[in-house]
């Protein structure tokens, strides 16, 4: 990975990235070694960022275009397919989940639906650390201090 580039004024990454729609808050380009991020709220940020960055994890693991398990590997591709299915089928699932189903073709739906797990773990955490501590400038700046903003 060569750079994360954040837009924190921007709840999208089409100023970063003109090729993406308005509603598409990150993206990872392992291939070019490049994640953009759009988040103006600190929480929204950090799941994003924890989203892209399993993306990441994901294709460095299993080199099958994110997606979590080897392209070989037929058993677990039935197996994960079938807790994609299930949680298609779920109602009242977060809006994070749903996205999954309602925003990316079913090709990607394995590799969308396995980064939620970190990405709701980042947005909800913060943000309930956040209703009860003073602590959150500190949360956010520990976990930003290793990266450049570029608007
Ligand atoms: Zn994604």
């Amino acid at each position: 990975m060569r750079e994360i580039i954040f837009d924190f004024d921007s709840d999208s990454i089409v100023d970063l990235d003109p090729t993406r729609s308005s509603g598409t808050e990150g993206s990872c380009y392992y291939r070019e070694g490049r994640i953009y991020i759009g988040a103006k709220e600190e929480s929204k940020l950090l799941g994003i960022l924890a989203h892209e960055l399993t993306h990441l994890a994901m294709q460095v693991c299993y080199d099958n275009e994110c997606n979590p398990y080897k392209e070989s590997d037929e058993q677990t591709k039935s197996e994960f397919g079938k807790i994609v299915s299930q949680c298609r089928e779920k109602n009242g699932m977060d809006s994070i989940i749903k996205r999954v189903f309602t925003v990316y073709g079913e090709s990607n739906w394995p590799a969308e639906l396995i980064v939620r797990v970190p990405h709701l773990l980042a947005h909800y955490v913060l943000k309930k650390a956040n209703a009860y501590s003073h602590n959150k400038h500190q949360i956010c700046s520990v976990s930003m201090s290793n990266t450049h903003k570029k608007i």
